[in-house]
């Protein structure tokens, strides 16, 4: 999309040789990374970012009526940050009928996105057939469900390959993977917060393999606690180099760590940090078609204010988020319709409704509001 270069105003000369970069179609370095989360001079980075988002995209943002379920909390996985777990026998721990899952998915929605813990007493088969039961009953409806994380303890308690299980929950209805379980791509980070679960490897195998299999993908970085700038950094270029290895990334989405009662020090948590990290992820993410504001973990006014930092999807309306919520997350558990479209006018720029494939759709009861 041609669009005017904005004429910037650089406080920080070091921001200079990025923009050239930028705006004649370069690549940006882990130098560059870094150069971006030194910077004092956050608005012009923001400027730079809003101009790479609006090359793509116009002046259109992107958001989706849709809901999350969480079937089960019940985990055999003890990660450190983790609020949403039980151990079985625990209070407080659910397991979900289908009956309840299928309320989740009524409203008009047009995505359910899906996620939850390793319940020992589920196997493979039960994950497949909530998929393939909400795809029986709601054929127009799109399935955004599971994990890398759990993608691979399906593979290791069914003995299939990933690959395998990636191909029977897609002919079971599968439309695409969530991001989660990424947390960020360090060993040092993965040792000290979640040692049981995946790291880059197993998870960039699942990607891959979906990727491979024509199932496209997000991405997500959890941010704010003990992560360095450093491995911020690395941890969107090792995306970045699997993207141009084998496309299926949709959406890169940055995600504010939310302490709760875990005790996990906050590390660098702040609007400007928020904005920051969106910024920066869009202008060395030059392969990716959107970083999301996630105005979940955000918040809805943060999320608003992101999308001028080169954010242009606001994921969607959610309702009954539970994850971030039992973390200690103060923003509602679910946005109105006009609730959504007015934070994205609000920041100067066009709300699109979409699928989840990112076609323009609309749904001419504006009112619809998260249940
Ligand atoms: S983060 Fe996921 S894998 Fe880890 S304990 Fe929580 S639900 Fe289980």
């Amino acid at each position: 999309m041609n669009i005017e270069l904005p004429k910037l105003n650089f406080r920080d000369r070091a921001l200079e040789p990025l923009w050239d970069k930028v705006v004649s179609g370069g690549r940006l370095d882990f130098d560059d990374g870094m150069a971006m989360y030194r910077t004092p001079d956050l608005m012009t980075l923001g400027r730079m970012a809003n101009w790479a988002a609006e090359r793509r995209h116009g002046k259109k943002v992107y958001y989706v009526l849709n809901r999350q379920c969480n079937p089960t909390n019940f985990c055999v996985l003890d990660c450190k940050f983790c609020e949403f777990a039980r151990r079985k026998g625990e209070s407080g721990g659910w397991a979900m009928g289908m009956d309840e899952i299928f309320g989740h998915c009524e409203g008009g929605i047009r995505e359910i996105h899906i996620v939850g813990g390793l319940n020992p007493d589920w196997g493979f088969d039960t994950y497949l057939d909530i998929v393939r039961q909400i795809r029986l009953k709601y054929p127009d409806l799109g399935i955004k469900a599971w994990t890398a994380v759990e993608i691979e303890w399906f593979s290791r308690v069914a003995k299939k390959s990933i690959r395998q299980v990636l191909q029977e929950l897609k002919e079971a209805g599968l439309d695409m993977l969530p991001g989660g379980g990424a947390e960020v791509f360090s060993e040092r980070v993965r040792r000290e917060l979640y040692k049981p679960k995946i790291g880059w490897d197993k998870w960039s195998e699942v990607h891959r393999a979906a990727h491979e299999l024509g199932i496209p993908t997000n991405s997500t970085m959890l941010f704010g606690h003990i992560e360095t700038y450093e491995e911020r950094v690395d941890h969107v270029l090792k995306l970045r180099a699997l993207q141009d290895e084998a496309p299926g990334f949709r959406t890169f989405i940055p995600l504010a760590f939310q302490p709760g009662n875990t005790g996990i020090p906050v590390n660098r948590a702040s609007a400007q940090e928020d904005a920051r990290t969106v910024a920066a992820s869009r202008l060395l993410l030059d392969n990716f078609d959107h970083v999301k504001a996630y105005w979940v973990m955000l918040g809805a006014e943060m999320a608003s204010i992101a999308l001028n930092f080169g954010a242009s999807d606001m994921d969607g309306t959610i309702g009954r988020e539970k994850i971030v919520h039992m973390a200690g997350a103060s923003s509602p558990e679910g946005l109105a319709t006009d609730s959504m479209r007015k934070l994205i006018r609000e920041a100067g720029k066009e709300p699109q409704e979409r699928d989840i494939f990112y076609r323009h759709v609309s749904t001419p009861d504006l009112t619809l509001a998260s249940a």
